[in-house]
């Protein structure tokens, strides 16, 4: 399936480059992410600087698509449903053939194709579209079938490698360069507008937490005893999926629930970056949300647990910080945090307090 841009886009931030100045021949790119929603958002300062050199198709989930609804950058978004309807050999080599066309019938004309998602599966992708030039990373599982590989920088935050795949080893970044961009809508605006349209409005400032991660030890346990420092200063509200609705409660028995809004289960995720575009800053662990709000630009403290910045996740807002547990020697001890802690104690999480937290929270706040 196609989603078709439509209408006038914003325009583009975070180019790294100008538009070529003199004539040259645009560069139709493809960009395959069918990784977790936090990837597709670490993709777009690629996708931006991309745009700078011609057209932009990008190949996501489609969980993933409508993130990236509205942006400036990308030309198509196609849906690629490779647990479902796209899934086994067959099915591949269709998707793969339709590359070629765009909906209206006419040639797609690209020329390169960017796999920021390393599978054989994207390779082949790519490959069976006919896409003459193949980029991605030395380490992915597909590279056998590119025609460049690019070195994986293991010490770079995964936007910059990325921006990377396009750029080169020799150019240097800036951080409004490599911050992630997403673009809400007049949709989004008013999903955000009516979910508060209840709020009273005394003047407290909102404050996200997003207390929530499909990996079980990246759940920091104690978001309720943060939320009932911060309620007495701010009006908190809960962002992430309808599963978070449990982790929300908690915080509303602790905080009251008068000072909290639930939006877990009630806002797109383009919507949730709206929102929290509206917030003075946001408590997460190392999640979706954290990659949202530095899109939003929204000042961010991740809670990290058995992972740890260093691999290249972290939050990118102007303003931002992260913190864990750094006396315990058996962190990190997974690339993604397992759903339970190999070692019985879970003490990366269990043992990093509210207070530390609290406190790691007014430095960043600190005007
Ligand atoms: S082994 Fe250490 S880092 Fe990993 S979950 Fe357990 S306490 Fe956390």
């Amino acid at each position: 399936m196609t989603a078709e841009a439509g209408g006038r886009k914003p325009e583009v931030a975070g180019r790294a480059t100008p538009p070529a100045s003199g004539f040259r021949l645009p560069a139709g790119s493809l960009v395959i992410q069918t990784s977790f929603l936090g990837d597709v958002v670490l993709t777009t300062p690629l996708l931006a600087e991309l745009a700078s050199r011609g057209p932009v198709d990008v190949v996501v989930t489609p969980q993933a698509a409508p993130l990236l609804a509205n942006h400036p950058a990308v030309r198509d978004v196609i849906v690629f449903d490779k647990r479902g309807g796209d899934n086994g050999i067959a099915a591949l080599w269709r998707f793969a053939r339709s590359l070629r066309t765009r909906a209206d019938g006419s040639p797609r004309g690209t020329t390169v194709a960017y796999m920021a998602q390393g599978s054989w599966r994207s390779a082949a992708l790519a490959l069976f579209a006919g896409i003459p030039e193949r980029v991605g990373f030395d380490t992915s599982a597909g590279k056998l079938l590119y025609t460049r590989r690019a070195k994986y920088h293991g010490d770079l935050h995964h936007a910059e490698r990325l921006w990377r795949l396009a750029v080169g080893d020799a150019a240097t970044s800036v951080p409004e360069v490599i911050r992630p961009r997403l673009f809400p809508g007049d949709q989004e605006r008013a999903a955000v507008d009516a979910l508060l349209k209840d709020v009273p409005r005394d003047g407290a400032q909102l404050f996200a937490l997003a207390p929530g991660s499909i990996w079980g030890t990246k759940r920091w346990p104690h978001f309720p005893a943060l939320a009932s420092r911060l309620a007495p200063l701010y009006r908190l509200v809960v962002i992430g999926g309808a599963e978070d609705d449990s982790l929300a409660a908690e915080i509303a028995r602790s905080a009251g629930p008068e000072r909290v809004v639930n939006a877990t289960g009630k806002l797109s995720l383009l919507a949730s970056a709206e929102l929290l575009s509206r917030c003075a800053g946001l408590a997460t662990n190392d999640s979706a949300p954290q990659h949202l709000a530095s899109a939003a630009g929204t000042p961010t403290l991740s809670i990290f647990g058995p992972t740890a910045p260093k691999f290249g996740f972290g939050p990118l807002a102007p303003r931002h910080a992260t913190i864990g547990n750094e006396t315990l020697t058996c962190r990190p001890c997974h690339p993604h945090g397992p759903q339970t802690c190999p070692l019985g104690h879970w003490k990366c999480m269990r043992e990093l307090e509210a207070e530390q937290v609290s406190l790691a929270l007014n430095t960043l706040l600190l005007p």
